[in-house]
C-alpha cells in the first residue's frame, strides 16, 4: 500500500532543494557577519520548556503542540519555535562565560500541528537569530538589520516593517487591568478559548485567530499607551538607531505577537504577496526570560523568520533566483575500452570540481545521448574504440547541438584544468 507524507508537511528535491540551499547559505552568511555563531539544538525538548517559556494561555502550547511520551514515561514536544530551546542551551552549556552579547543564530525545521493552508505547515523552517546579554536598544535594533539585510539580499521587495512596544512586566499590570475591563463588556461576543484567556492573559485574547473576536477587539486599548518612561525611553532609542540605520518603519500599536515571553519591543515584518497569512518574520525582546529558565537576568532579543513563507514572497514577486544543477559534461562509452576511458576522465573532473556524469545502465549511444538531455548536461562526449585510437572525440553541446572535435587528453584543459 502506498503510504502518503502526513499532512501540512512537504517533500524537497531538486530545484527546490537548491533553492533551500541557497536561502539557508544567505543566512549563514548575514548571521556571520554581524558576529553570530550557529546553534543546533535538539528537535525535541521536554514539554516544561515550552509551557514555562512559550506560556500556557498562548495558541502553541494550548493547541499547537505535537507531544509525546517516550518508553521512559517522559513527555516531549517537537520544537514548536527556536527560542525556548536556544535558552536552554544558553543556560545549560553556561554560553553566558562568552563575550556578551552572545549572539546565536539557527536554521531549523519547527512543528506546530495547525490547519495547513498556504503559508501555514505542520513542518515549517525558520532563520531565527537570538542575542543574549544586552538591554540597549542597538541590540534590537542590530537585530532588525539582521533580518532586513537577509531579505534585502535576496531581493524581497514591498516588504513593511512594524514595530511596537508593549512595556516591561510592570507596566503590564497597569495595561492589564485596562484590558479586561474592555474585554468583559464584551465578553458574550467571544469565542469560548478567549473568554478563558481573558481573566488568566487578556493579551493572547488579541491575537485570537478568529475574525468575531478581532472584530470585538479592534478598539481595545493598546500597550504603548501604558508603557513606562523607561520603556518608552528605549522604545524611543530603537527608532533613533533604526534611522540611522536607514530601516524604514511603521509603528503598529496593535502588535502582541502570540508568545508570552516577550517584553518591551515587538515587531514583525509583513508583505501584501502573502495573502492572509502576511507576516514573513517576526520577533522582539525577551528580558524575562533567560530568569524564569534559572539564568541571571538577561536582557535578550531575537527573531524567527518563516522560511516557508519567504520563498512564497520570492515566488510571487518573481526573484526566484536562477538554479542550475550544473551538469558540465555527460561522458558516454561504446566497448569496455571506452568504458575505461570514460570512468577514468569522470574520476579526474570530479576530483577537480568539475561536474561529470557517465552512464551507468550498459545502454546503447542513442539511449546515452537521450539520458545526457534528460540530465541536463551542457556537454557530451562519447568514447568508443575508434576515439580511442585517434585520441580524439567530438564534444557536443546540448542546447545548440553543434559539436567540435578535443584531444581526449586536453578534455580536463577545456575545463580549466591541467
Ligand atoms: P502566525 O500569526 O502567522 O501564526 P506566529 O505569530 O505564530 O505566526 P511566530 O511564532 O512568531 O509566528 O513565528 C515566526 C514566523 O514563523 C512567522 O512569521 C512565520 O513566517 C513562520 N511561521 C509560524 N508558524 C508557521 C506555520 N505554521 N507555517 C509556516 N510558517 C510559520
Ligand atoms: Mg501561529
Amino acid at each position: 500500500m502506498a503510504i502518503t507524507r502526513p499532512k501540512g508537511t512537504k517533500d524537497i528535491f531538486g530545484n527546490q532543494a537548491a533553492l533551500w540551499r541557497y536561502i539557508e547559505n544567505m543566512a549563514h552568511e548575514t548571521a556571520a557577519v554581524f558576529g553570530a555563531t550557529e546553534i543546533r539544538t535538539p528537535t525535541f525538548e521536554r514539554i516544561e520548556l515550552f509551557r514555562q517559556s512559550v506560556g500556557e494561555t498562548t495558541d502553541i502550547v494550548q493547541k499547537e503542540m505535537y507531544s509525546f511520551t517516550d518508553q521512559g514515561g517522559r513527555e516531549y514536544v517537537l520544537r514548536p519555535e527556536g527560542t525556548a530551546g536556544t535558552v536552554r542551551a544558553y543556560l545549560e552549556n553556561r554560553l553566558q562565560d562568552l563575550a556578551m552579547p552572545v549572539k546565536l543564530y539557527y536554521i531549523c525545521p519547527n512543528f506546530r500541528a495547525e490547519r495547513p493552508q498556504e503559508g501555514r505547515y505542520r513542518e515549517f523552517h525558520q532563520f531565527g537569530a537570538e542575542y543574549f546579554g544586552s538591554y540597549h536598544p542597538t541590540a534590537d535594533a542590530e537585530m532588525i538589520s539582521l533580518a532586513y539585510l537577509f531579505l534585502s539580499k535576496l531581493g524581497v521587495d514591498d516588504l513593511t516593517l512594524r514595530l511596537n512596544s508593549i512595556g516591561d512586566a510592570d507596566c503590564r499590570q497597569r495595561y492589564n487591568d485596562a484590558l479586561l475591563t474592555f474585554l468583559r463588556a464584551k465578553e458574550e461576543k467571544l469565542c469560548t478559548l478567549c473568554r478563558d484567556r481573558m481573566t488568566k492573559n487578556p493579551m493572547r485574547v488579541l491575537d485570537c485567530k478568529n475574525e468575531d473576536c478581532q472584530a470585538q477587539t479592534k478598539d481595545a486599548p493598546v500597550p504603548l499607551d501604558y508603557i513606562s518612561e523607561e520603556a518608552m525611553e528605549h522604545f524611543t532609542g530603537l527608532q533613533k538607531n533604526l534611522e540611522i540605520l536607514g530601516i524604514p518603519f511603521q509603528i503598529d500599536k496593535t502588535i502582541v505577537r502570540g508568545l508570552d515571553y516577550y517584553t518591551r519591543t515587538v515587531f514583525e515584518f509583513t508583505s501584501v504577496d502573502l495573502g492572509s497569512q502576511a507576516t514573513v518574520c517576526g520577533g522582539g525582546r525577551y528580558d524575562r526570560l533567560v530568569e524564569k529558565n534559572g539564568g541571571q537576568p538577561t536582557g535578550a532579543v531575537g527573531f524567527g523568520l518563516g522560511l516557508e513563507r519567504l520563498l512564497l514572497i520570492l515566488r510571487n514577486q518573481n526573484k526566484l533566483p536562477e538554479v542550475d544543477d550544473g551538469i558540465e559534461l555527460f561522458i558516454g562509452h561504446m566497448g569496455e575500452a571506452g568504458a575505461e576511458k570514460a570512468l577514468r576522465i569522470a574520476d579526474y573532473l570530479r576530483k577537480h570540481g568539475i561536474v561529470a556524469i557517465t552512464d551507468l545502465g550498459g545502454r546503447n549511444v542513442k539511449a546515452q545521448m537521450k539520458y545526457a538531455h534528460k540530465a541536463g548536461a551542457k556537454l557530451a562526449i562519447i568514447i568508443g574504440d575508434s576515439e580511442l585510437e585517434s585520441g580524439k572525440a567530438m564534444i557536443k553541446s546540448m542546447s545548440t547541438g553543434k559539436e567540435h572535435e578535443i584531444h581526449l587528453e586536453a578534455i580536463p584543459n577545456y575545463f580549466g584544468l591541467h
